[in-house]
């Protein structure tokens, strides 16, 4: 097994990262900005080092005071999380070339999921359902465009190749304001991400956001973990995830996720990953690929029972996955709210010192969370502080059990959302199950 591993990264997915570590007799190394010395994993792990000022321009995000620390610890491998660098072909590259193992699929993989034009037509070899779009990028014939938009049918949507974070799309609902609309995403497009590629899509006016989560070992083995619903957002971040998602079918699970092993198959994808999907009316439409572990992956351990991340250090070690695909059974019903340090009306976010923290229980709870009562929540990072997860042998009992341990927990010196998640929790047209992308900016009159 791997030696000694290297987090890169912090807060609750660093401490998630070093317990199964842990159980795994793997040696570990926090890496922390100077804000950051008191988190709880650079105080459980075997050696810490301090890699920089907080802003994390200067630590979390410099590759080579990371590599540094690694060479200095004697780490094997890097563990990067989600976030930060986790999505960088040129980290992933660069820890490779420097004699380490990066935790995550190869430099190449990256680079081909993190241009939405390749990966998409990369889904659509594997016969992954894709959304009715242009066949790769638009080029500067107007009346070229303006046909592909017309057979597509409005409204459509144009969106940059190198897009992310919710950013370089526009909705087009009428042919007048086509060719500015793509100009407009061209130009801000080449400003912010450095290339100005951009296509065209079927606009879904209110679509669920549905993901499966994949395990993809370096024999050629790949697997689904089934699906999670993720369509409580707000401003394109998600807020309440669960797992399965309301409404879908086994037939439809080992269908859809099939497709998505056969694609990792395909590629040759290594690791753990996210197939993003858009589902309405009953169709799935591929959108983007996450290229790391995700923040909601606890859901799907949840039901299955599988620990992504143990998996996750496996297969860097060289090893088969631990599971094949007729191991995997999905058992009851898993939901998980994100807790944020904010104002649970404004939303702005509230940093500082919590003076008590009491965590919920009992059957069916998980907390994945880094905070403990006297710790500094520092301004300069997420807002998220962590993760409450319930589990039941139904939704309405999974729904039951996150209303209680909701009520138990207890954070006082910092605001939160704590209140937002009561209320989305004991919403009646969520606890029907199925809402879209759009509900809860609704319900919050945004
Ligand atoms: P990013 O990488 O910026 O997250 P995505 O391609 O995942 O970009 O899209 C982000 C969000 O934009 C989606 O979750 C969805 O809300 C919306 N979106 C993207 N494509 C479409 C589409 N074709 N129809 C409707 N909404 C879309």
């Amino acid at each position: 097994m791997l030696d000694k591993v290297l987090i890169a990264n912090r807060g609750e997915i660093a401490l998630r990262i070093l317990r199964a570590c842990k159980e795994m007799g793997i040696r570990t190394v926090a890496v922390h900005s100077e804000a950051d010395r008191d988190l709880k994993h650079v105080r459980l792990a075997d050696e810490s080092v301090c890699i920089g000022p907080a802003p994390s321009a200067g630590s979390y995000l410099n590759i080579p005071a990371i590599i540094s620390a690694a060479e200095v610890t004697d780490a094997v491998a890097i563990h990067p999380g989600y976030g930060f660098l986790s999505e960088n072909a040129q980290f992933a590259e660069t820890v490779e070339s420097s004699g380490f193992i990066f935790i995550g699929p190869k430099p190449d993989t990256i680079r081909l999921m993190g241009d939405k034009v390749s990966a998409i037509q990369a889904m659509k070899e594997s016969k992954v359902p894709t959304v009715p779009g242009s066949d790769g990028p638009l080029g500067n014939d107007i009346d070229e465009n303006l046909r592909i938009a017309r057979e597509i049918g409005y409204p459509i949507i144009i969106k940059a190749a190198g897009g992310g974070g919710g950013r370089g799309m526009r909705v087009v609902r009428s042919e007048a304001s086509l060719p500015n609309a793509i100009a407009m995403t061209q130009a801000e497009a080449g400003q912010a991400f450095g290339n100005n590629m951009v296509y065209m899509e079927k606009y879904l006016e209110n679509p669920r956001h549905v993901e499966f989560q994949v395990l993809a070992d370096t024999h050629g083995n790949a697997i689904h973990l089934g699906e999670r619903d993720c369509s409580m957002q707000r401003r394109h971040q998600k807020v309440v995830e669960e797992a399965p998602a309301p409404g879908i079918n086994d037939r439809q699970r080992r269908k859809v996720g099939e497709r998505c092993a056969e694609a990792c198959r395909k590629i040759g994808y290594r690791g753990a990953g996210t197939f993003e999907f858009l589902y309405e009316n009953g169709e799935f439409y591929f959108i983007e690929m996450n290229t790391r572990v995700q923040v909601e992956h606890p859901v799907t351990e949840m039901i299955t029972g599988v620990d992504i991340v143990k998996e996750q250090l496996r297969i860097a070690d060289g090893q088969p996955l631990s599971y094949r695909q007729k191991d995997i059974e999905w058992r009851g019903h898993a939901i998980e709210c994100r807790i944020n340090a904010e104002d649970p009306k404004n939303f702005y976010p509230s940093p500082g010192l919590i003076e008590r923290f009491h965590a919920p229980g009992g059957p069916g709870i998980r907390v994945d969370t880094h905070i403990y009562g006297g710790y500094f929540v520092p301004p300069h990072y997420d807002s998220m502080i962590g993760k409450l997860i319930a589990h039941g042998e139904s939704r309405a009992a999974a729904l039951a059990r996150m209303r209680s341990a909701l009520d138990e927990m207890i954070i006082e010196g910092i605001r939160s959302n704590i209140e937002l998640h009561r209320d989305i929790i004991s919403d009646a047209a969520f606890a029907a199950g199925g809402t879209n992308i759009h509900y809860l900016e609704q319900k919050l009159g945004l």
